[in-house]
């Protein structure tokens, strides 16, 4: 019998699936595993020594020659260290978020990245968010949602995240880097976006984050409670 359990939150960027995540692992008590990051700690390494992230050879020589390690703070938040620094505010840049999608895309680097985050399932209850999750890394999760909604729903809401953090950007180049992103994540031969044949689908496009929570905080009721009586 499986010890933890594991959900998967899979969607394209800006559908809301780390806030989201987030405060369902704090009202679940799991811990919440954000593997983007894991791929923005890498796109920032690329940037940083001006390798060609299109490069798989390339980027996959640069990966034994550097540390990625994720902690939790005091608060409960995932912080990501590249070499030992805390790269965790510098991976928000926008430019940073084209390196990742970049480097993401070669099916070498996400073998070399799987077990990492496979670990995290193996000894915590987790909610794990990205794009294969349910498809590729946990497949074997207790419950997985599709999170989706409008690009344009998306890039507004990237927007007032940005604003909040203090970062002023224009909703035309927001969205074009969304539609980018969606394109290269959902065209890519390897593990592309898309939704596990057994993933319930979230369209968060008309609703806000409290009727999204209350909605997924539901199918989590609904899935793990038989699962955790059948444990006892
Ligand atoms: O989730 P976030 O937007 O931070 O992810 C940054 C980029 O990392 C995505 O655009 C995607 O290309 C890549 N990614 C991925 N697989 C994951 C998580 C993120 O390919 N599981």
């Amino acid at each position: 019998m499986k010890e933890f359990f594991s959900i998967a939150i899979d969607g394209p960027s800006g559908a809301g699936k780390s806030s989201l995540a987030r405060r369902l692992a704090e009202a679940f008590r799991f811990i919440y595993v954000d593997t983007g990051a894991i791929y923005r700690t890498l796109g920032l390494a690329a940037f940083r020594r001006g390798i060609d992230r299109k490069d798989e050879e390339a980027v996959m020589e640069l990966l034994p020659k550097i540390k990625i390690e994720t902690g939790y703070n005091e608060a409960g938040e995932q912080r990501m260290y590249l070499d030992g620094e805390d790269v965790s505010e510098q991976i928000r840049l926008p430019e940073i978020s084209i390196c990742a999608s970049d480097v993401s895309a070669h099916q070498r680097v996400r073998t070399y990245l799987l077990e990492m985050q496979r670990d995290f399932a193996r000894k915590n209850n987790v909610i794990m968010d990205g794009r294969d999750i349910g498809t590729v890394v946990l497949p074997e999760a207790e419950l997985k949602i599709f999170l989706t909604a409008s690009s344009e729903a998306r890039a507004r809401r990237r927007m007032l995240e940005q604003k909040n953090k203090g970062i002023e950007e224009n909703f035309q180049d927001v969205l074009r880097e969304i539609e980018y992103r969606d394109k290269q994540d959902s065209s890519r031969a390897a593990a592309p976006l898309k939704a596990a044949e057994d993933a319930l689908v979230v369209d968060t496009s008309d609703i806000g984050f409290e009727e999204s929570f209350r909605l997924l905080a539901e199918l989590v009721v609904t899935r793990l409670s038989p699962e955790r009586e059948e444990q006892k």
